[in-house]
């Protein structure tokens, strides 16, 4: 259907710029996403990282490119080990309550999945050779402790991603925790040799016995899956630095060669106006949502729908105008199941030209898909329009219904919609009653019953062609 050539740009975090995406194979993607540490359930800061990368991977899919996924699981580190403890209980058993809550999490939100989740407890050769590499081609040293240490000053492009001046550094300043910040920028640990209170968690490698820092498990893991050299990294903006810095230090310093080519990040979420924290009461994990009666599918629209390079305000008063959009593009497909109308005489065919080229060329431009929604609604106001009119055929309600599950392919929000599976007995019998009552013009009758099932979440509407009924959410 599309003759024009698409031309994929993505905002490069590495050179500050939108640029055309050229894969290194034609028509394939490599793409690595930094997994969550199962240390404790995702909150939703974590799932507005993981819903944009689900969002772009279904747009090149779209676009026709086949995509080599690959996210890790980080189960040892920090605070894995932090919290195995607390439990008494086994680090893998603990980790592997939060990976398995992971999951469930990620397809209630209608991700797909990855090709491979490589956990870091498995990959341990791997961190080891790349940790051995570094120290021959002179990037890391082992310290009087017995960890090894990557020494920054020694890879002269330290700093490019984040775009940070490592300006004085202090010889021989290390930091052995894997998170810290820019004014910490100093030799990080590749290596962690083992101390008491690391328990019963270590390997006996090459390295020394302890067990590998964060940041080497995804420049390890993701070549292992991926090759030295592959298309696209993402990530939340927060793990830019030091996390992704240090992966594209200790990768190309193994290698020699470029170790990614688009880096893209996502930026913060903020909850009813600020950072989320536990200590503002505004912390939410999916759990939580879930917990209230919300939909994980209109919390995944809401996510979704701004650019993933704005800050994002989660409020939920959003959360029930995302339920109204939902559930206008669910009551449209609905609507097309019953066209039967003469024809739109060539209008419906131009607007489904129309609205291809805008939300593709949205989508196209970085992403755009607050640019591309508003097409596509658009696009609903003026089928329904000609759907009201009684002038949609059913093959070109048929081209519609065929175009919104292409779409939704990629939003990932409408599913099959039937008129019968959403709705109550109880429901239908009102709605019958309700019918009666205005055949009889019992308007008194008809509006009692239209307030019960409004109670129910049920909103009818009188057309032309009859009622309609849409589900609504109660907040
Ligand atoms: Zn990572």
């Amino acid at each position: 259907m599309n003759t024009a050539t698409p031309r994929i740009r993505f905002f490069n975090t590495l050179t500050h710029r939108k640029e055309t995406f050229i894969p290194i194979e034609e028509g394939k993607v490599g793409m690595y996403t930094c997994g969550p540490t199962v240390y404790d359930y995702a909150h939703i800061g974590n799932f507005r990282a993981f819903l944009f990368e689900d969002l772009l991977k279904r747009w090149l899919e779209y676009r026709a490119f086949k995509v080599t996924h690959v996210m890790n699981l980080t189960d040892v580190d920090d605070k894995t080990i932090r919290g195995s403890q607390t439990q008494h209980v086994p680090l893998d058993q603990y980790t592997e309550h939060y990976a398995n809550a992971f999951f469930a999490d990620i397809m209630a939100l209608n991700i797909k999945l990855a090709d491979h989740y490589p956990r870091a407890t498995c990959h341990i050769p791997e961190m080891v050779t790349v940790g051995k590499k570094l120290i021959q081609n002179g990037y890391a040293y082992k310290s009087q402790d017995g960890s090894i240490y990557y020494a920054i000053g020694k890879f002269s492009s330290y700093g490019k991603l984040s775009h940070i001046k490592v300006a004085k550094l202090q010889a021989g300043a290390r930091v052995k925790t894997d998170e810290y910040t820019k004014e910490d920028a100093q030799d990080f640990a590749l290596w962690k040799a083992w101390t008491p209170e690391d328990g019963d968690v270590f390997w006996e490698t090459e390295l020394g016995k302890g067990r590998p820092g964060w940041h080497i498990e995804c420049s390890a893991m993701s070549m292992r899956y991926l090759g030295e050299t592959f298309d696209i990294h993402c990530g939340g903006i927060d793990n830019m630095f030091p996390h992704h810095e240090n992966e594209i230090a200790q990768s190309e310093g193994a290698t020699g060669k470029k170790f990614v080519n688009y880096w893209l990040h996502n930026e913060h979420l903020l909850v009813e106006g600020r950072k989320m924290a536990k200590k503002f009461g505004n912390f939410y994990t999916l759990r939580d949502l879930l917990g209230k009666g919300y939909d994980p599918i209109i919390i995944r629209y809401l996510l979704l729908s701004t650019h993933y390079r704005s800050q994002f305000n989660f409020t939920f008063e959003a959360l029930d105008a995302a339920a109204a959009a939902v559930n206008r593009l669910r009551n449209f497909v609905r609507r097309l199941q019953d066209a039967q109308g003469e024809g739109s005489g060539g209008k419906v065919a131009d607007l489904l030209q129309e609205v291809q080229l805008d939300f593709g060329g949205a989508m196209d431009d970085d992403l755009n898909v607050s640019v591309a929604l508003g097409a596509l609604f658009d696009f609903v106001r003026e089928v329904n329009a000609l759907l009201d009119a009684g002038a949609v055929s059913r093959s070109e309600a048929d081209s519609v219904d065929a175009l919104m599950k292409r779409f939704d392919s990629v939003l990932g929000v409408v599913g099959e919609v039937t008129q019968q599976d959403t709705l109550s007995k109880k429901a239908e019998e009102l709605i019958e009653k309700r019918e009666e009552a205005r055949k009889a013009k019992d308007w008194v009758a008809a509006d009692a019953l239209r307030v019960r099932l409004n109670e129910m979440g049920v909103v009818v509407e009188d057309t032309a062609q009859g009622v309609r009924w849409r589900l609504v959410k109660k907040a």
